[in-house]
């Protein structure tokens, strides 16, 4: 009995040393065809102004619906095609289709809402990604005023001047730029006192439970005031609870994104939520 055992455990075993890198070579070989076999969709979360608890904006965010794998995590895949090279068609694929979808809001009267889009490493380093933008603005009909875009502290830092060069220069198209997750990776105050942003982004960890977490509200307070300072717009990511929002509303945060307001949606059900002038009540 125990051979057996043993021999089951050692099979089992076996397997689960070698399922990661079987998982990531079939979902890159998977992720070679998403595009073509349309499998690839994006979704959009409402930003709310905490002020009218109107939506303003949106982050578009990438969904893989895989054949027979069904709905893949784009915090899974997207390190895959960041190694593999696959980012450069996905991500020429998120910023088009972002333009066109931007485009139909504005032909249905919804042109004040702000579309985000998150930049990949590949992206940013891409030396001409201004005058890919203004391609694919240009072709889509809308300016690039119209889109934001979202960059992680880590895309930055490797040669800060370098950045702050390319951030000016997407920044006179009329492009904004917000700093993702702002506090969980290298914060440091040196690159913000560089860096030409216009939004900061806190990190829903800060986010989570915060009204009854007394070190994360003086983080929170703190990260606020300094943006505010700095002439920034602060949003707050991944508010769920009436909790969260209230210290967020009392603090003077200016916007939020979440699950407690919505969860990111397909393009036309997020079309129709700006429509129907959704509100969030804030008490
Ligand atoms: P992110 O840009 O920080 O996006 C926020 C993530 O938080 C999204 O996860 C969103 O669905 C999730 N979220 C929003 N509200 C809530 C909430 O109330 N509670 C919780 N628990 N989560 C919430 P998602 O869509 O899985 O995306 C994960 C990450 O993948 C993104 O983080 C972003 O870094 C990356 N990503 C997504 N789409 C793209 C894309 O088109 N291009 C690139 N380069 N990266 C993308
Ligand atoms: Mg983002
Ligand atoms: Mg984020
Ligand atoms: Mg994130």
């Amino acid at each position: 009995y125990a051979q057996t055992l043993g021999g089951n455990r050692y099979e089992f075993y076996q397997k689960l040393l070698s399922v990661d890198w079987d998982n990531e070579l079939a979902l890159e070989i998977d992720l070679r065809h998403a595009i073509e076999r349309q499998e690839l969709q994006l979704y959009y979360q409402p930003k709310v102004d905490l002020r009218t608890g109107e939506i303003v904006g949106a982050e578009a965010l990438l969904r893989w619906f895989q054949q027979a794998k069904g709905f893949i995590s784009p915090a899974k895949f997207i390190p895959i095609a960041e190694e593999t090279g696959l980012i450069k068609p996905i991500s020429d694929w998120v910023l088009k289709t972002a333009c066109k979808h931007t485009k139909l809001l504005h032909q249905e009267g919804l042109g004040f809402i702000r579309v985000a889009v998150n930049l990949s490493g590949y992206q940013f380093n891409q030396e001409e990604l201004p005058q890919q933008l203004l391609k694919i603005t240009l072709s889509a009909g809308i300016e690039p005023k119209f889109i934001e875009f979202e960059l992680t502290e880590s895309l930055l830092i490797a040669d800060v001047k370098l950045a702050v060069d390319k951030l000016k220069l997407l920044k006179s198209l009329g492009i904004k730029i917000a700093i993702d997750d702002f506090g969980t990776r290298y914060s440091s105050l040196n690159y913000l006192q560089q860096l030409p942003f216009d939004i900061l982004k806190i990190d829903q960890c800060f986010v989570r439970d915060i009204e009854h977490n007394s070190k994360k509200q003086a983080i929170t307070k703190a990260i606020i005031d300094m943006a505010h300072q700095l002439g920034l717009k602060v949003i707050a990511e991944g508010v769920e609870t009436a909790g969260e929002l209230q210290f967020l509303c009392q603090n003077g945060c200016d916007e939020m994104q979440g699950y407690l307001f919505s969860r990111p949606l397909p393009f036309r059900d997020f079309k129709q939520l700006v429509k129907s002038k959704a509100i969030l009540s804030i008490k």
